[in-house]
């Protein structure tokens, strides 16, 4: 027999703005939609960046028509989970680097949205297990927690502020979903078929997978069904939390 699974605590609902700083179009659907229709249905506010059009993506399909059917399937799949605002950095697919160029960009990103809250996928290096994360989480990720602070401190990155923007310190934590260190966790049982259909709208990706058989509903359920056991309720999505201020 397995040992019991650690329970998750519940997430802090107690905020108004959320940005989703992730790599690639269908990241959110993978962990994340079901929540933010949660959220989106209580009224908050929630913006989408992705850092690439995932024009890698697609086998069959060369990078310049992919970018186009990946971006309007991603389109579509926020509008799903009530988010109307969907940025594209357009950085390159699959040769994503951390650092400074790539902590500029998001910081210029949290400046411009002011977010209580940042969320961004699993930067860990497996997704527990021995299965491998990819490079463009883990790089995305770590310039995630990094470009939270720098958008705070108007000296770095200054030439930013030269032209306009604040500093924001105003995020209080980072949450990344899919982490095998998670820690907290937000019902879903409610917004779960939202969540499926923002999935379903990634169709010529997911198509371009050629996973047999595979059926969006019956993945996410899975997942949803083991998170909500160890919150409590029927499902849910799971975060791991790294909190941004001091004295949390
Ligand atoms: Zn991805």
């Amino acid at each position: 027999m397995s040992p019991d699974p650690s329970p998750l605590a519940p997430l802090d609902e107690d905020w108004e703005r959320a940005l989703c700083l992730v790599a690639h179009p269908d990241d959110m659907e993978f962990g994340a939609a079901a929540a933010v229709a949660r959220w989106t249905g209580q009224g908050k506010s929630v913006v989408y960046c992705m850092v690439t059009s995932g024009e890698a993506g697609i086998d069959g399909l060369d990078p310049e028509t992919c970018r186009e059917v990946r971006e309007a399937e991603q389109v579509e799949s926020a509008r799903i989970v009530g988010v109307d605002v969907v940025d594209f950095l357009r950085e390159p697919d699959g040769i994503l680097e951390y650092g400074v160029a790539l902590r500029r960009r998001l910081a210029a990103v949290v400046r411009a949205h002011r977010p209580e809250i940042v969320i961004t996928g699993n930067f860990r290096d497996t997704w527990g297990g021995r299965n491998l994360n990819q490079a463009d989480h883990i790089a995305v990720g770590r310039a995630v927690l990094d470009a939270v602070r720098d958008a705070g401190n108007r000296w770095v990155f200054h030439e930013q502020v030269a032209e306009g923007a604040e500093p924001w310190g105003g995020v209080r934590a980072v949450w990344a979903f899919g982490s095998p260190q998670a820690t907290h966790a937000v019902d879903t049982t409610d917004s779960f078929d939202a969540g499926v259909a923002s999935l379903e709208a990634h169709a010529a990706y997911i198509e371009g997978l050629g996973w047999e058989n595979w059926d969006p509903r019956e993945f996410l359920e899975g997942m949803a069904r083991s998170a909500g056991s160890r919150l409590g309720t029927r499902f849910a999505a799971p975060f791991e939390v790294l909190p941004m201020g001091w004295g949390d």
